[in-house]
């Protein structure tokens, strides 16, 4: 029996967790350049490394046959590829795949809110770190507030089944936001997801380990004026949910660094190059680009490397433990 045939039980990796989740990075570009996701001078990849749609489209679907349920779409900046639309409509009617969503930084939303609707997008997380103009100049570098919330609200008169707010809080930058950001969520029926700063590559405007704020510390200053009660949904996944009493909206806490999550993993990333990445803290990888662009090598090859990698899963990152290798890539290049 091939690897593929004896994977219809789905994608297990050697730790027994189950992989129904993928990211899809679409391009490393960016209308951005949050400064811990990317240094201020970026080189990006060689538009030939770079997956064509028609690639990214064979990928997701290769995933769904091997019983992946969930793909979210993201970058870089998803909504930036030129286009991107073409997939999104293409994925929305990919058998096997449950849901399609999207992680984006809202700059496009305006115009792209009700097609990504009608695509089938259900979902969406949206990047937000202040509500004050200037630090959110300071903290995107080139990025306009106003095109955010602009589009936060093209996307709450659309109606998507949920939206999120995904702020990264940091020392110095933006940790007198974290009241301010939940009350704008609360306001407007949103969730809102705390994460912490990753040390994903070098940050070339700070430390990492001088900004980054842990989410007990972020926890407590909305117990400061909310009560939260943990919340009965259990998601698959990274995030921990509480409820604010007196509010739907759900408050997240995605907590990498300071409340190891690895046991529960469930996904993979597929870099812009068609890196195929077992694990967002290591190198462990499948390049998958060299089967798409092989001519003799065809669709089951793909999905039997794709098994294969399972076994590449690592148990576990590391962040910030000197013993071990940190990072090199950055955000954008990993498909946050
Ligand atoms: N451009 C889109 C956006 O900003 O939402 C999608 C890609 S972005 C890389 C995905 C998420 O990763 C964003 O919510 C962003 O805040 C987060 N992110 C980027 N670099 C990070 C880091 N070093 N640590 C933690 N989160 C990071
Ligand atoms: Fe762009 Fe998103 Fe990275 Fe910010 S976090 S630079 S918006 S990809």
């Amino acid at each position: 029996m091939t690897a593929v045939a004896q994977q219809t039980n789905g994608l297990i990796d050697k730790f027994g967790r189950r992989v129904d989740y993928i990211r899809l990075s679409v391009t490393d570009r960016c209308d951005f350049r949050c400064v811990y996701c990317m240094t201020e001078e970026m080189q990006f990849v060689p538009r030939k490394q770079v997956l064509t749609l028609e690639e990214l489209y064979t990928v997701a679907r290769a995933f769904t046959e091997l019983g992946v349920s969930r793909i979210r779409l993201t970058g870089g900046e998803p909504m930036v590829r030129s286009n991107v639309m073409h997939l999104v409509n293409r994925l929305g009617n990919l058998p096997g795949l449950n849901e399609l969503l999207l992680t984006t930084n809202g700059s496009q939303l305006d115009k792209y809110s009700a097609p990504l609707k009608a695509a089938g997008v259900k979902r969406i997380n949206i990047s937000l770190d202040s509500l004050d103009a200037e630090k959110f100049r300071r903290i995107s570098r080139v990025g306009k507030l106003e095109r955010v919330l602009a589009g936060i609200d093209a996307a709450i008169a659309t109606g998507f089944d949920r939206l999120r707010i995904n702020s990264v809080i940091m020392r110095g930058y933006n940790e007198g936001e974290v009241l301010p950001l939940v009350e704008f969520a609360l306001d407007r029926g949103l969730d809102i997801a705390f994460i912490e700063e990753m040390p994903l590559g070098e940050a070339s405007d700070h430390d990492r380990e001088d900004t980054t704020c842990s989410n007990d510390w972020v926890r407590e200053q909305i117990e400061s004026r909310y009560t939260l009660l943990d919340s009965a949904v259990k998601t698959a996944g990274p995030s921990r949910y509480v409820q604010v009493v007196g509010s739907k909206s759900r408050i997240g806490f995605i907590s990498p660094v300071t409340h190891n999550f690895c046991a529960d993993c469930n996904r993979v990333r597929v870099t812009v190059e068609g890196r195929l990445l077992l694990c967002l803290g290591n190198e462990h990888s499948m390049d998958l680009r060299a089967i798409l662009r092989d001519d003799s090598k065809d669709f089951d090859d793909l999905k039997t490397a794709i098994v294969a990698a399972m076994d590449l899963k690592p148990e576990r990152h590391y962040f910030y433990d000197k013993e071990h290798a940190q990072p090199v890539r950055l955000m954008n290049m990993t498909g946050g």
